[in-house]
């Protein structure tokens, strides 16, 4: 096989995927250039703000993997207030963001389902419908979806994790909470509402194979997934998946791995939204930014306020903990420039591929 042959299709075979994902040295080089020409080609440089509240860490679930599921009792549960909230839509207005990431732990329960939608709301009404918002709330009833989407909401994310069967069995417990089938039926229902959906995955989980990574790439192209947000898999010591640390790829080995998914991503899906993950920065000091050359057109500035941010640790060392939100803003604003992108302020920044898909 030739990278340069590979890179010079259209379409790509599973093989191949999983080729481009194992890139090195100058094969690497060579995905990258690639992947910013199409970047720059069809959605161009322009990057957008989402604020982030991460809005309860309480959840009914037990992915073994996540830092706030429900059985780690180390954890404080908290939910923020409204007036929190209704404080973050003002700093997402006064620093011209466009938008909002409402995130929560999942919870089904009516009254917290009826409190998101009397929040999109209050959101909405107060910003005289200028910010746009993003759910990621989990998996929920059909009825539940169409509700927030009627009050307001407009994308939402759903992360499969993984979308082979088999990897999915290993990192969620095996019982009706944690069914694959119903996770994937959601992104379908989501579709079919209306909303921009978005998915995403963790690369260099255990158990994971460059030939997973492949088939969550073709996952997305068969979904014909809108936004995507994945990024490398960072061990939180409080969960089950901790056991496995010995069979990791080292950091460096999983975040060259994630710049390698994403810039095929980019290829592969010339006009879908792409966010640049927080967990990028994690493993390395400028991580977001390497993201965002490689194909990423998405940042989310946590906004969630500091007091909760602790025990808002899906994975450990979990950046911007200590940052306050303007902080956040002028570091992110100075680092984006450098690398001679744009922001686009006051904009919603919806997905290119959501409007290419459904325009008549
Ligand atoms: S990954 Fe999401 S659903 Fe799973 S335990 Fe964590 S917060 Fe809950």
């Amino acid at each position: 096989m030739n990278i340069k042959n590979i890179l010079a299709e259209d379409n790509f075979s599973k093989e191949n995927l999983a080729y481009l994902l194992a890139s090195q040295d100058e094969e690497q080089q060579l995905l990258f250039e690639k992947a910013k020409a199409v970047k720059e080609k069809h959605i161009g440089n322009t990057v957008y703000f989402r604020g982030l509240v991460e809005y309860s860490n309480r959840c009914n679930k037990n992915c073994y993997y996540c830092g706030i599921r429900n059985l780690n009792k180390e954890v404080e549960r908290y939910t923020v207030t409204d007036e929190e909230v209704m404080q973050i839509a003002r700093i997402i207005m006064e620093n011209h963001y466009g938008s909002m990431v409402i995130q929560t732990g999942e919870c089904t329960e009516r009254h917290f389902t009826a409190h998101i939608t009397d929040l999109i709301c209050k959101v909405k009404e107060f910003s005289d419908n200028k910010i746009g918002i993003t759910l990621s709330c989990g998996e929920q009833s059909q009825e539940v979806y169409r509700e927030w989407f009627d009050a307001g909401a407009h994308r939402y994310l759903l992360r499969i994790e993984a979308s082979n069967k088999e990897l999915y069995a290993k990192l969620h417990p095996n019982n009706t909470l944690h069914d694959y089938n119903a996770r994937s039926q959601c992104l379908d229902e989501l579709k079919k509402i209306g909303y921009q959906v978005g998915t995403g995955v963790m690369i260099g989980v255990p158990f994971q194979t460059l030939e997973n990574l492949a088939e969550d790439l073709l996952f997305f192209k068969e979904k014909d997934i809108d936004m995507i947000g994945m990024g490398p898999y960072i061990v939180h010591n409080q969960t089950p998946l901790a056991q496995q640390h010995e069979s990791l790829l080292n950091e460096n080995q999983r975040f060259n791995l994630s710049l390698n998914m994403i810039a095929v991503l980019r290829i592969l899906m010339k006009d879908v939204n792409i966010a640049a993950s927080t967990a990028m920065q994690t493993l390395h000091p400028q991580g977001r930014e390497k993201a965002i050359e490689v194909g990423a057109n998405i940042v989310m500035p946590n906004l969630t306020p500091m007091k909760y941010r602790e025990n808002y640790k899906l994975y450990e060392n979990k950046p911007s903990v200590n940052e306050d939100a303007e902080e956040t803003k002028n570091q992110l604003e100075k680092r984006i420039l450098s690398i001679h992108h744009k922001i686009g302020y006051n904009q919603w920044g919806d997905s290119l591929h959501f409007k290419n898909r459904t325009k008549e």
